[in-house]
Parts: C-alpha cells; structure tokens; sequence
C-alpha cells in the first residue's frame, strides 16, 4: 500500500491513454463500427466481471489464462469473481441467459472493452488491455468464416494497414481431436526431452500448445511433429477445404499454417490469427476461430459460432508507425474578442457554431491581438476569428488561415458554412480496393 503522501501510480500493467493518444483509439473503433454494421452486426455491451465457473468451462481449466492469469477474487458474500479475460464466454453466456437463440436466425454481435490478464508486461502486452471483438452464433456454415475474415481484412485495410497476413488452419473437433492428441502424445513421447521445460509439462497438460512453442532450439523437432491438418476427419477437412475455396472466390489472401493453435481451449474447426511485421516480439494482432461447442459447455442449446478478438493496443500501435491515418481535430476555429462591446456576440456565434458541431474555444477574458494569435496557435487552431468592436458593427468577420495566413472576410451567417466547407471529413487512407469479380 502507498504510503501517505506517497505518489501513487497507475498500476503495472495498465495505462493511461491521453488525449494525444485517443484521436487514434476512436478512429479505430468508429472504422470498426462502420464496418461491423455494413456486415449487418449488432452492439453487444456485457458487464466486465463475471463468476469465475463461466472461464475456467469455456477457456479451459488447464488453459495459461486459467491457471496464471486471471484476476479473481472473492466477493463479500464469497462468490468467486473473475474480471473477463476476453469477451467470447460473456457473449454465449448473454446469448443463452437472454435466449437471443429464440429470435430465430443467426445473431450477429460485436463488442468493445477492456480484459484483464496477469501477464508479463512488455511492448504490446499489458495486463488491462482492449479489445474489439464480434461473434457470430445459430449456424456452422463455412460461408461465415469466410466473411467474417472478409470483414476484418476490410477494416484493415480502410485503417490502411498493408503489412498483415491472415493465417488459418483447422484445429478438428471433438470427432477427430482426440485421435490426432494420441497421436501427437506418442510423437510427443519421443521427443519430448529435447524441449524446452514448458513443452515438456505442456506434452502432458496440453500437447496442442506445444505447436506454438516459441523457442528457437525446439523448433526443427516441432517442425518435424504430425499436424492436426492430416488428421481431420471427414467433415472438418470438408468445412476447411469449403473456407478455404470460399476465401478465394472472395479474393482474401491467407496462408495456411497447420501449427497455429490458439490458447483457448474451446476453438474446433477453423482458426485463424492476423499478424503485424511491425509488431516485433507480440506481432499478433488478432485472432479467432469456431467454437461450435461452446454453447453448450455453457449448458446452453446447440449454438454453432465464429468469431474474433482484435487487440487494440497492438491495432494502434501498427497504426502508430505507419502513420497514414489523417485524424479528425475537434477544434476549427478560435476566437478571440476585444473591447467589451465585442463579449455578447462572439458568445452567440460561438453557441451557434457549437450548436452546428463545430469545434469552437474562446477565449475567456480579453486578451491583446498578438496574445490571442499566440494563443490560437498553441490551441492548433485551423481558423481564427478576431471580432473587435469594429466587426461587430459591420457584420463582416476576418476568418484566418492560421497555417497560410490568408484572411477571408465573412459575414456572421455565413461563418458556420464556410468553416464546414473548409474542414470536411478527412478522406479513408485505406480506399475500398475495387476488385474486380
Ligand atoms: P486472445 O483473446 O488470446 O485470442 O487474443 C486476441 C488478441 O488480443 C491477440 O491477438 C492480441 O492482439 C490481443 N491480446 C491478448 N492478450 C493481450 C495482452 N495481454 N495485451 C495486449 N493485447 C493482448
């Protein structure tokens, strides 16, 4: 505990975002809204804690996440709490408690926020963290993953994102999961002393993660390991082949990677993750998968679905570097009054431009014309508006250019017009890409 008068600080592992960073932040998410919508998407909010029973079903009692990593505690009236490592087990968890099933169809959701993981902070990952997530629950056709991949590689690019690679591979299911675990097991068994120590806990408690093994030395036994793609059952390997042909047609470029395996224990089928060149060491920017179980680990019906998680800090952080993404400023126009005469109508102007959306600060006392220019510039105004006495009594106003340093008279009505004009929404770095069929 700080002491008394001890400075105290944020906590490790989590962060301020200041108003420097945010423009990028709700860039991000209004791109995200936009596209989530044009795929006919719907907001989902869940509450950040929930019991601790609804992880350690749906992402696995033996999962890192579980063990290591969750931030639980008991309530005071000692429930057992947890606050959400991820968003996916309190999407299904709303979905069978609200019984959306009823509504007929499939329901397609998306959601914003923060999780929590007890991890080792370093550059890309903290321990409050934000993602940007959307589920699709009620069927298991292939054609959902396939647009839902559609979609993501849509919001990559309007972010203007090029440096990213999509790539899937299929993880089975109940059927043919646990004929391929054997046998990975006795491959395993072989091989097993010349891993690291995690892979060799990790050949017991969880073989599959053994294939996501980073250590350089493993690597070329790991390599050498039988992959779950050779061992899909019929109807796995049809699903995939389907997802596969169904990216093609719908020109997404992706890789095949058959030892991407995800640390959640509820994925079957389809698996994917997105990766950044510019991330360095974390270079996952997203992943996902079909979690046709789910729903009913949850002691919910029978609810096929996909879905994803985008972490936003590392999302930002890619966007950081490449930098193309024009942000919108708030602020348009400063004004600044002088002489007494001058205080009532540069208020109601101001209200009126205010009132039409347009960023306005002014200023607060009278101030001397080089002061207020002075002041404009610190506040990064676009425009300046200086209304003396003189101006009041004509009508007309002398808009400036604060970076050309051009002057434009204008008369009071016509101010809001001219500085919508000027300052209209910056373009999408990212064109949609015209393809053709
Ligand atoms: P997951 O929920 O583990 O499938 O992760 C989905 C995405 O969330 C990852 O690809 C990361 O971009 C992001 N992510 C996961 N854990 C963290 C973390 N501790 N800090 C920052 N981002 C994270």
């Amino acid at each position: 505990m700080a002491k008394k008068n001890e400075l105290i600080q944020s906590v490790k592992g989590t962060r301020d975002l200041l108003p420097s960073e945010t423009p990028l932040w709700q860039r991000v998410e209004e791109e995200a809204r936009k596209v989530f919508e044009a795929y006919n998407f719907r907001e989902i909010r869940t509450p950040v804690l929930e019991q601790t029973a609804l992880f350690a079903r749906s992402v696995g009692s033996d999962t890192d996440i579980v063990t290591k990593e969750m931030y639980t505690f008991e309530d005071r009236d000692s429930e057992s709490l947890t606050l959400r490592p991820e968003a996916t087990a309190s999407v299904v968890r709303a979905y069978i408690e609200h019984g959306l099933y009823n509504q007929g169809g499939i329901q397609k959701l998306y959601y914003f926020g923060p999780m929590f993981r007890r991890e080792r902070p370093q550059k890309g990952r903290y321990r409050q963290f934000y993602q940007i997530g959307a589920e699709v629950l009620g069927s298991e056709h292939p054609a959902i993953d396939a647009e839902v991949l559609e979609m993501l590689v849509l919001l990559l690019e309007r972010l203007g994102l090029k440096e990213f690679k999509l790539l899937l591979n299929s993880v089975g299911c109940s059927k043919c999961r646990p004929e391929y675990l054997k046998t990975l097991r006795k491959a395993l068994d072989e091989v097993k002393d010349r891993l690291c120590t995690d892979c060799r806990r990790r050949s017991h408690t969880n073989p599959l993660r053994v294939l996501d093994c980073k250590i350089e030395a493993d690597q070329p036994i790991i390599e050498k390991l039988p992959t779950i793609l050779e061992h899909l059952c019929p109807e796995c390997r049809q699903h995939f082949d389907s997802v596969t042909l169904d990216l093609k047609q719908r020109r997404v470029d992706f890789e095949i990677v058959p030892r991407l395996v995800r640390g959640l224990d509820y994925y079957t089928r389809t698996t994917f993750e997105i990766t950044s060149g510019l991330l360095g060491a974390q270079n996952a920017l997203l992943g996902g998968g079909r979690y046709d179980g789910l729903s009913e680990m949850l002691g919910g019906p029978p609810a096929p679905g996909f879905g994803f998680a985008i972490g936003q800090d590392r999302l930002v952080l890619t966007l950081e570097t490449t930098g193309t993404l024009k942000l919108a400023q708030p602020l348009a126009v400063y004004i600044a009054w002088l002489g007494d005469a001058a205080r009532e109508p540069s208020l109601l102007l101001a209200r009126q431009l205010r009132r039409q959306g347009i960023g306005v600060e002014i200023s607060y006392h009278q101030i001397k014309l080089k002061k207020a220019m002075g002041a404009a510039s610190k506040l990064q105004a676009p425009y300046t508006l200086i209304i003396g006495e003189d101006e009041v009594a004509s009508g007309s106003y002398q808009v400036k250019n604060m970076q050309t340093g051009e002057q434009t008279s204008v008369s009071a009505g016509e101010i809001a017009g001219f500085l919508k004009e000027k300052l209209r929404e910056p373009l999408q770095a990212g064109e949609d890409p015209a393809e053709q069929p």
